[in-house]
């Protein structure tokens, strides 16, 4: 049951087929045999036995269990951001994302591990340890023997696993293993999508705008948005429309329609306009994801879409100016945890106040949430503001331009891969400094967010080691829907087949 989609359980539980309690004792089950991949930082189990008493059948969710990334408010429920410096904050409120899942009748089963403040794309810098990846992973609590994993870059062994892709590595595991039937993440330049990408499932990062981001703790304000992780096309667009809409809190979002009744049964590509950017046929794309990229777009050439190069000439500057616009954005943003109003605190009673801020800050931050700080108050020197601070606003301006020019011309949605290839192994991944890492990891995702765009990454195949392919759909700015139907279109064409745990239940 648990390898079911959102709404399949869904169908079952409104029909009277099984009960939501039995799904969510199910689901505790498995959250607990599959602990050791660590993609929570907070069960609430107890919480969600007293939600699904009060789920009533007929709401839109009626007691599904959901996970949210521990960047999101969540009323008495503690929220760390996978930091030490918000180890005890209990925040008194919900981000409306999750109260607008709450209140449609979803069942919380925690809150997620992630990369501290969501830097990063790996989910390994986090203060509760890293997540790990569920595909060709041997579970000590299974009968099954050691750890043995295969890459082609030779067999690694022992202690070694796949990196479950990152920020919301939790949300992505969470869901992948049927822990929950969809979860929360959040997108700057990728967080939801490349951990989708690497688990198999659909990761959806929306139009800016369309979700609100009130009690969504930020890492780039101008950038981030809530991301939604399912195992489905559908299930990503049923729980985009039950989270969308105007927030009076949030004076980014907009009341601007974004369509979402139920995806077409059979949507059709018959006509639709599919630019391939050129620019993203990258160094460094593995042989079998370009494969799969051009299989697809033939595929999709056959089914009657008209299939064509397009070019966005300034994607290769997106990467650099998004780190200066990233630092500067952090810089500011955090400034708030100074250990007396915000966050932790270090001991000692005979510090001057400068040096309880800067003690506070060294220990509650990890070294990339300091080096970003860091590089942010330089960026914003007066001396230098101009040089790279605005000099990289206006080098986003042109990114997203290539973006406008090319939807202008008549393309309806962009088809490219997530990710340069599949997920790394662990060592392998952790050997370069995160900045590299999110260099590689986000060339495709990234300028996306530039632009404030919707993109969706939906797996389409295995690689010969066995770990999944992506690739990504890219629409128009609050045309989610096209975008969707297409990537719908993907999912029933290429029948990725998903992970399957039921042996851990026997
Ligand atoms: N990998 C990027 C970073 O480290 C983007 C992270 C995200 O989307 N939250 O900043």
């Amino acid at each position: 049951m648990l390898s079911l989609s959102l709404r399949e359980v869904l169908h079952l539980i409104k029909t009277e087929q099984i009960s939501a309690r039995d799904l969510l004792k199910k689901c505790i089950e498995r959250a607990t045999s599959v602990r050791e991949l660590n993609a929570y930082i907070t069960e609430t189990h107890e919480l969600a036995w007293s939600q699904v008493g009060l789920a009533p059948g007929k709401s839109e969710l009626a007691g599904i269990p959901i996970a949210v990334k521990d960047n999101f408010c969540t009323r008495n429920i503690p929220t760390t951001c996978g930091s030490k410096m918000l180890d005890n904050y209990v925040p008194p409120y919900n981000a409306t994302v999750v109260d607008r899942l709450l209140t449609s009748g979803a069942v919380l089963m925690g809150k997620t591990n992630m990369d501290e403040y969501a830097m990063g794309c790996g989910s390994i810098d986090s203060r509760y340890g890293p997540v790990r990846n569920p595909w060709k992973y041997k579970f000590q609590s299974s009968a099954r023997s050691s750890v043995i994993i295969q890459s082609k870059e030779g067999p690694t062994s022992g202690g070694d696993w796949y990196i479950a892709g990152g920020s919301s590595g939790g949300s992505a595991v969470a869901v992948a293993t049927g822990t929950c039937f969809g979860a929360l993440g959040s997108d700057t330049g990728g967080s939801t999508r490349n951990p989708a990408s690497y688990c198999g499932i659909v990761g959806l990062k929306p139009t800016y705008g369309s979700l609100s981001r009130y009690g969504l703790i930020p890492l780039v304000n101008s950038l981030d948005v809530p991301g939604i992780l399912t195992k489905t096309v559908d299930d990503a667009a049923l729980l985009l429309r039950i989270i969308a809409g105007r927030d009076v809190n949030d004076s980014t979002t907009v009341s601007e329609s974004l369509h979402l009744t139920d995806l077409d049964d059979q949507p059709s590509v018959k006509g639709l306009h599919i630019g391939i950017p050129k620019e993203y046929n990258a160094p460094g794309l593995c042989g079998e994801t370009r494969r799969a990229w051009e299989d697809v777009a033939n595929a999709l050439e056959t089914a009657g879409a008209c299939v064509s190069l397009v070019s966005l000439p300034h994607t290769q500057y997106s990467i650099n100016t998004y780190s200066i616009l990233c630092a500067c954005e952090v810089a500011s943003n955090m400034a708030r945890y100074d250990g007396i109003e915000f966050g932790h605190r270090a001991e000692g009673n005979n510090m001057s106040t400068e040096s309880l801020y800067a003690q506070s800050r060294h220990e509650g931050f990890n070294e990339v949430v300091r080096g970003r700080i860091f590089a942010g108050n330089y960026f914003l020197l007066r001396k230098n503001y101009r040089r790279y601070f605005q000099q990289a606003l206006k080098v986003r301006r042109l990114i997203s331009d290539d973006f406008t020019k090319v939807y202008g011309d008549g393309v309806d949605v962009l088809l490219t891969p997530t990710t340069l290839s599949v997920a790394l192994p662990y060592s392998k991944f952790s050997m370069a400094d995160n900045r590299t890492r999110t260099a590689e990891q986000d060339y495709f995702t990234q300028p996306i967010n530039m632009a404030g765009l919707p993109a969706v990454s939906i797996p389409v195949r295995l690689s010969e080691s066995g770990l999944p392919i992506s690739l990504q759909v890219v629409g128009q700015r609050f045309k989610d829907r096209v975008m969707l139907n297409t990537a719908k279109w993907i999912e029933m064409n290429t029948n990725f087949q998903k992970l399957n745990l039921d042996y851990l239940d026997s």
